[in-house]
């Protein structure tokens, strides 16, 4: 699960994410919604130690995600810095991090076909479609096949086949029983792909609360 207490993190002098806490549980989709600058991506990016908090804490199993053993079997995300060299096929960079996080190499395979990239394996990463590098990513975060995932405005920019895509692959890894967050600043995405979801704003908490309670779907 996903656990964030009172998480502040301060660019000079902007504050991009306010004392902010919520928790993710297990088998559910939780969408989290708010507009561009409400402050998802950085916290995001804190239960991914990718940036340091200014206070509190972001929590994967319990831990900061330095102190994980395995990170990448934990948790996996679709991050914009998950943009690999262009230069590199698919599968290079496939096996390259699976290399460094000590993951066999027969999961690779499974990936690529997982998000149906198999036949583009062997194409560079610069020459993919945004469609197609948005699937690289999804397959990097399942490399470590990890029961925490964390999708950052993971629709942006796809065809409505795409779309529908992710959307159902997200349902599914909730039905296994697995965490998955998902950050858009749509509500009309949020409905159709989410049951819970943690509302912020300016980098506060807003709502933390369920689709239905907020729309007619029961
Ligand atoms: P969202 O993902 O909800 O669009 P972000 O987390 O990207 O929001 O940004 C929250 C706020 O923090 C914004 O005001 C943004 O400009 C600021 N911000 C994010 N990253 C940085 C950074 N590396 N340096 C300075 N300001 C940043
Ligand atoms: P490097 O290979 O550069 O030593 P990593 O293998 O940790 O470092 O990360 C490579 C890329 O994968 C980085 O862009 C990072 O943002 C991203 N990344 C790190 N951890 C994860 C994760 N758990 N899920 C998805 N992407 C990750």
């Amino acid at each position: 699960m996903i656990d964030v207490k009172q998480l502040t993190k301060r660019y000079g002098g902007t504050t991009a994410v306010d004392r902010l806490s919520f928790q993710v549980r297990p088998g559910s989709v939780t969408g989290f919604l708010g507009p561009n600058g409400a402050g998802k991506s950085t916290t995001m990016r804190a239960v991914l130690g990718l940036d340091t908090p200014t206070s509190g804490q972001a929590l994967v199993n319990g831990r900061r995600y330095a102190d994980l053993a395995h990170p990448m079997r934990q948790v996996g995300a679709l991050l914009d810095a998950n943009a690999a060299h262009p230069g590199r096929t698919a599968l290079m960079h496939l096996r390259c991090l699976a290399r460094t996080h000590r993951i066999g190499r027969a999961r690779v395979a499974d990936v690529l076909d997982q998000v149906g990239l198999a036949s583009a394996a062997h194409q560079r990463v610069g020459r993919l479609s945004l469609g197609m590098r948005q699937r690289l990513g999804i397959a990097v975060a399942l490399l470590g096949d990890p029961g925490v995932l964390l999708f950052d405005e993971p629709v942006n920019g796809l065809d409505p086949d795409g779309v529908r895509w992710i959307r159902q692959l997200m349902r599914a890894l909730a039905a296994e029983g697995r965490t998955v967050l998902v950050s858009s600043h749509l509500m009309s995405e949020m409905e159709l792909t989410a049951d819970r979801l943690v509302i912020i704003g300016r980098g506060r908490l807003i709502a933390d609360t369920t689709v239905s309670e907020l729309t007619d779907r029961y």
